[in-house]
């Protein structure tokens, strides 16, 4: 579904990204594993031209998006849940919801809202209350339906674990799952290893902008490419 080609990013004269190829499928979770720095959040934002890709090629659904401009991509089918959530704490869960489907017909963002209330009761019984006054879980749960809501068939995670507890963690391993099951391919971004481990089929392993290894999680976890990427020695 997205195949990613030897795409390179420099800030400057950093290299935050060095011809990183990669592919998700329909229905799969994609794990991406690695340190701090190690790329992960700028591989992501140059699959949705959101910093400028100094090289590389995107195809999304067997077309060539490699061109298209981050709104032209989230309209393609691509959605970001980006780090640290980023929701609105003090306007309601409602209207934090509906800035993912901003520039939509209000037909179609209200048909999206009772999808998303469909699949997410409490967000209705809650709708009205402000976003930060969700627990941490709560809040990526919304931070995961936002993305949702526009109608994306391939969602790029970013760290959605960062700042939980376990037991958050494991609420939204679970509604990721559920995610999957219905078909959405998804692209997550993690450090918790053992999230990925559960969610993922195949992952990447990142370490200086560059993939060290990659193939079947249970072959990848515990082996040299993932504990250098973690230990720093890779
Ligand atoms: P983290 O887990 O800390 O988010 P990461 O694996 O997502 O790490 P990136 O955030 O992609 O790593 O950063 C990769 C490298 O690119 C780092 O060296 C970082 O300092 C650098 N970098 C990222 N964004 C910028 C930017 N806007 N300007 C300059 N350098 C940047």
């Amino acid at each position: 579904m997205l195949t990613v080609s030897d795409l390179t990013v420099a800030f400057g004269p950093t290299v935050a990204v060095r011809g990183v190829s990669l592919t998700a499928e329909a229905g799969t979770v994609t794990g991406i594993l690695g340190a701090n720095g190690a790329g992960k959040t700028t591989t992501l934002l140059g699959i949705l031209g959101h910093v400028p890709r100094r090289g590389g090629r995107i195809t999304f659904d067997g077309r060539d998006v490699t061109a298209l401009d981050t709104r032209a991509l989230v309209r393609a089918g691509i959605a970001l849940c980006p780090e640290n959530r980023r929701l609105f704490p003090s306007m309601s869960i409602e209207d934090n919801l509906l800035l993912g489907a901003y520039g939509q017909p209000r037909a179609t963002r209200q048909a999206r809202l009772a999808r998303t209330y469909e699949r997410f009761g409490w967000l209705h019984d809650r709708r009205a209350e402000a976003a930060g006054r969700l627990s941490g879980g709560q809040q990526q749960t919304v931070a995961i339906a936002r993305a949702l809501m526009s109608d994306p068939r391939l969602v790029l995670l970013d760290e959605p674990s960062s700042g939980l507890s376990p037991v958050a963690v494991e609420e939204v391993g679970e509604v990721l799952r559920g995610i999957a099951r219905d078909g959405t391919a998804m692209v997550l971004v993690e450090q918790n290893v053992r999230l990925v481990e559960r969610l993922c089929s195949t992952a990447y392993v990142l370490a200086h902008g560059q993939v060290t290894a990659s193939g079947p999680v249970d072959e990848l976890i515990g082996g040299d490419a993932v504990s250098d990427a973690y230990l720093g020695t890779g």
